[in-house]
């Protein structure tokens, strides 16, 4: 057998006169508010969030239900076009845009956002795919639960989104990847067929985990048109603190006393260089630094727990008291409200954003082991500045799961176009240094465009026959999301 990835875009032509009569049904099936041909209306889903990717479509589709999903995938199935599945379009690697041809098909599902049920004896919350992030948060709340899932981009993303990406953000540590939060899922696969997996249950081992195959599939095996999602208890008592560090080495010996005193209560542990909250203070004039001053390194930690009786403030206050005694803290101040541990999240939030406001910004978004990391810290920031003069880095991110957000602006000196032509280069230093420490290219923004020949590249042989080998059998046309994650037509399996 030989699988021929068509996974590219550059497929066979359509005629005009087909892709008239193909995009006149496919608008019939949504109705007058569910579609757009306006190039003003299309922009914000052509372009991705980084702004540095961007592609075309003849059609933007906003279905309104599974079934009209289903129906789009069996018309485009039929006249031979490729869908682009869209969430909130936060991808920051060009997975939710189109291509330049102008050939694919967009179906973002803003529309489909209904909570469909909450259970809470089950501790479940079923929804459609296109719920926001902060909706479901906000659901959970109102149930008083909790969601965990936690994300800057939460206002803006969708679940469906979370979910084809297997979002990772700041609780990972505690409650664990997208795909952890998850019981049952509904798909509209390529053939047409919807896929109904919305199961609540906590144990199910009739055969495979048909759920686990979407979950960070990035759009090219299905659409994802609802989920069954966990709740947890809500938080009874939270502790937010920002510390200075002397070392990202002295921070993970803060994070491994954190875990010991806390019998696993640690929320969040997240590293801020800074350099990077810096850039906050200068482009969020609203963002106050609660320390002294900027050290070279900083970390955020939150303790939570539902235990009414246990105030998190003071267990904070006490590990943190050991830590300056022990040299692993140098200054730290731990959160007296609600407010003022918001705004000290927005110090670790807008890093992203500032890096990309002080100019063109290449990012990595790496995994290492946790106790590689200062070593990966080193060694990579060490071939940057040797290969790109002038660099500024910022790294930032979840040290509490190993995941580094390694960015790197813009000399001074430099064009922006110079610098981004040379994306590719500097992307391949932080995947190699990333790699060496037995870590992955990437950790939990997935692939999309930007790195869809990494699995190629870095993965074994028969880690790809089998990646290439669901593919072919789920989308055997290659019509879902061409060109993200499998970069096409690279290799072919033979048998
Ligand atoms: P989109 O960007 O629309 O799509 C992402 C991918 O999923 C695309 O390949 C798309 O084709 C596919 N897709 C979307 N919806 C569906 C569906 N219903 N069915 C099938 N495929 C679908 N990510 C993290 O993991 N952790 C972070 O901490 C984090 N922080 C971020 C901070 C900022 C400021 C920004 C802008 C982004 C951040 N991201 C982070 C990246 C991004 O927000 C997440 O990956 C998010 O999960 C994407 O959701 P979305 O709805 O915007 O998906």
């Amino acid at each position: 057998m030989t699988l021929d990835m068509k996974a590219g875009v550059s497929g066979e032509q359509i005629r005009p006169d087909r892709l008239a009569e193909a995009l006149e049904r496919l608008k019939e099936t949504v109705g007058p508010s569910g579609w757009s041909t306006h190039p003003g209306l299309l922009e914000p889903h052509v372009v991705d969030w980084t702004g540095v990717m961007r592609g075309s479509s003849p059609l933007l589709l906003k279905p309104a239900r599974t079934e009209e999903v289903a129906t789009i995938v069996s018309i485009c199935r039929e006249y031979g076009l490729k869908i682009v599945p869209q969430g909130g379009n936060t991808s920051l690697v060009g997975g939710a845009v189109p291509s330049g041809k102008g050939v694919e098909i967009l179906v973002n599902l803003a529309r489909m956002n209904k909570v469909r049920a909450v259970d809470t004896i089950n501790d479940t919350m079923t929804v459609d795919a296109g719920c926001l992030l902060a909706s479901i948060q906000a659901e959970a709340e109102k149930n008083e639960r909790l969601f965990p899932l936690r994300l800057a981009s939460e206002g803006n993303c969708q679940i469906g989104g979370n979910l084809a990406s297997n979002a990772g953000g700041s609780n990972v540590l505690r409650y664990g990847n997208t795909r952890d939060l998850v019981l049952g899922l509904e798909v509209v696969l390529a053939d047409g067929r919807i896929w109904n997996g919305m199961r609540g249950l906590r144990k199910d081992n009739m055969g495979y985990d048909l759920k686990q195959l979407f979950i960070g599939s990035e759009g090219t095996l299905g659409i994802i048109t609802g989920a069954v999602l966990k709740l947890f208890a809500r938080p009874a008592s939270v502790a937010t603190a920002v510390c200075a560090v002397p070392s990202v080495k002295a921070a993970l010996d803060l994070l491994a006393l954190c875990k010991q005193r806390t019998g696993g209560q640690v929320t969040a542990f997240e590293l801020m260089p800074g350099t990077g909250l810096e850039l906050v203070l200068k482009h969020f004039p609203a963002c106050r630094l609660p320390l002294e001053r900027l050290c070279e390194w900083q970390v955020l930690i939150e303790f939570s727990s539902s235990d009414e009786t246990a105030s998190q403030q003071e267990r904070m206050t006490a590990v943190l008291a050991e830590a300056y005694e022990a040299g692993l803290v140098s200054d730290a101040v731990v959160s007296a409200s609600l407010s003022q541990s918001r705004s000290f999240w927005a110090l670790r939030e807008g890093l992203a954003e500032a890096d990309m406001m002080e100019g063109p910004t290449i990012q990595g978004d790496i995994a290492v082991p946790i106790s590689s990391i200062p070593d990966f810290l080193e060694i990579c920031s060490a071939a940057i500045s040797e290969a790109v003069k002038g660099a500024r880095i910022i790294a930032f991110g979840h040290l509490g799961d190993g995941n580094i957000h390694f960015g790197i602006i813009q000399p001074d000196d430099v064009l922006p176009e110079d610098f981004l032509a040379r994306s590719d280069e500097i992307h391949g230093i932080i995947n190699h240094s990333a790699l060496r420490f037995g870590g992955t290219v990437s950790a939990e923004h997935g692939l999309g465009t930007l790195k869809a020949g990494a699995v190629l590249k870095y993965r074994g042989e028969v880690e790809q026959d089998l990646m290439l080998a669901i593919k072919h059998s789920l989308d055997p046309s290659g019509m879902m999301n061409p060109g993200k994650v499998l970069e096409a037509g690279r290799r072919q399996l033979q048998e």
